[in-house]
C-alpha cells in the first residue's frame, strides 16, 4: 500500500493504478522501458495499465490492463508495442479534458509518459491542469532532453549511423569521392556529432554551429592537398549551411573540382533495429526508477541519468532548458578531422 499523492481537498489518495504510453517519435529501446514500467508494478503490488498510441489513444479510451508476462520477448525489439502517435486534440482543453475524464473511468492514478520534449510539454500542462500525477521517461533518439545525459534510442541511432558511414567510407575510398551523409537531427546535433566522430568524418555539420559554407570548402581542399582522396562530411538535418544536403553537395563540387562527391540519406533506418545494450540497460533503469518516484510520492519530474546516476528534474525545467552539444566533442571532433 502507498500513500503519497495529495490531490485538491487534502485527502490522500492511494496509488495503485498506474499507466503507462510512448508518445511523439518511437526511438529503440521503448519497449525495454515499457517493460520495465509494467514489471516493477508488478513487483510492488501495483496494477499496471497500456495506453495505446500515446495521447490520441487515451483520448479514446485505448487503455489496456497489463500483466508481467504481457511485456515478455519485447526487450530485444524496436519500435513500441502500444505504438505511438501525435495527438492534435491533446493541445486543446477539451482534448485534455477527455484524457482525464478516461484516466478517471479507468480507475488510473497515475501516468507514465516516455517520449520526448514535446510529450513532456503536454504531460507538465495535463498535469497541473488536472492535478494528476505524471512522469517522464526521456525517449528520442535526438538526445534532446535536458535533464538526462542520455536519452532512450540515442545509443542505438547513433550504432546504425555510425554503421552507415563505415560502410560508405569502404566506397567513398574505392573511389575517391566526397560523401554527404545526412542523418536525423533538425534541432540537435548530438546524432551528427557522435557518428561523425565514431565514423571519422572529416566534416561534422551541427545545427548548433555554423561554420560558414566556404570554411568547409576550404577545410576540404586542404585535406586534398594533405594527400586524402576521399572524405566523408556529415550533416546533421538541421545544418545551418541553408541549403538541403544535395544542394550543398552540388555546391561544394562546383567549387571543388577535384572531387566527385554523392549524397546518402541515413534515413528512417536509425529509428529502427534491435536496441543496444546501452539502451536496454538505460531503459531498463529509468522504467524501474520512474515507478519507484511516484511510490516516493514524486510527481511531475522526468527520471533521467545523470553521472550514471538515475536523477529527478521537474518536467518545467526539462521542457524549458535546452541541452546544449558538449564543447570537448566539439573540440575533439576538431582535433581529430586534422
Ligand atoms: P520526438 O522528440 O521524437 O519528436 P516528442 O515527444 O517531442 O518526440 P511531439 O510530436 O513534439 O513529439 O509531441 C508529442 C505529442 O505531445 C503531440 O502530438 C501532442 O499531442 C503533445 N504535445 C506536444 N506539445 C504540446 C502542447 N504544447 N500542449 C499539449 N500537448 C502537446
Amino acid at each position: 500500500m502507498y500513500f503519497i499523492f495529495e490531490p485538491r481537498g487534502n485527502m490522500k489518495k492511494q496509488i495503485q493504478n498506474i499507466a503507462v504510453m510512448t508518445s511523439g517519435g518511437d526511438a529503440p529501446g521503448m519497449n525495454a522501458a515499457i517493460r520495465a514500467v509494467i514489471r516493477t508494478a508488478v513487483y510492488y503490488k501495483l496494477d499496471p495499465y497500456g495506453i495505446y498510441r500515446g495521447y490520441e489513444g487515451l483520448i479514446e479510451g485505448d487503455i489496456e490492463r497489463f500483466t508481467a508476462r504481457k511485456v515478455s520477448n519485447i526487450i530485444n525489439r524496436g519500435g513500441t508495442i502500444l505504438k505511438t502517435a501525435r495527438s492534435q486534440e491533446f493541445r486543446t482543453v477539451e482534448g485534455r479534458k477527455k484524457a482525464y475524464d478516461q484516466l478517471i473511468k479507468n480507475n488510473i492514478d497515475a501516468l507514465i509518459v516516455i517520449g520526448g520534449d514535446g510529450s513532456f510539454t503536454g504531460a507538465k500542462i495535463f498535469a497541473e491542469e488536472f492535478d494528476f500525477p505524471v512522469i517522464g521517461i526521456p525517449g528520442t533518439i535526438d538526445n534532446d532532453i535536458f535533464g538526462t545525459d542520455f536519452t532512450i534510442g540515442f545509443d542505438t541511432a547513433s550504432n546504425t549511423a555510425t554503421e552507415a558511414i563505415d560502410k560508405i567510407r569502404d566506397t567513398a575510398s574505392s573511389h575517391n569521392r566526397l560523401f554527404f551523409i545526412e542523418v536525423m537531427g533538425r534541432n540537435a546535433g548530438f546524432l551528427a556529432l557522435y557518428s561523425g566522430i565514431a565514423g571519422g568524418a572529416e566534416e561534422i555539420l551541427i545545427p548548433e554551429e555554423n561554420i560558414g559554407i566556404d570554411k568547409l570548402v576550404e577545410s576540404l581542399r586542404r585535406s586534398k592537398r594533405a594527400g586524402k582522396t576521399s572524405s566523408i562530411v556529415v550533416v546533421a538535418e538541421g545544418d545551418q549551411t541553408g541549403k538541403n544536403v544535395f544542394e550543398l553537395a552540388k555546391y561544394v563540387e562546383n567549387n571543388l573540382k577535384e572531387y566527385e562527391s554523392r549524397v546518402v540519406i541515413v534515413g528512417h533506418i536509425q529509428r529502427g533495429g534491435c536496441p543496444t545494450t546501452f539502451d536496454r540497460v538505460l531503459a531498463s533503469r529509468l522504467g524501474v526508477k520512474a515507478v519507484e518516484a511516484l511510490l516516493d510520492g514524486q510527481r511531475n519530474i522526468m527520471v533521467g541519468l545523470k553521472n550514471n546516476s538515475v536523477q529527478y528534474t521537474p518536467l518545467n525545467d526539462a521542457i524549458q532548458f535546452t541541452r546544449t552539444i558538449n564543447k570537448e566533442m566539439l573540440n575533439i571532433s576538431e582535433i581529430l578531422t586534422t
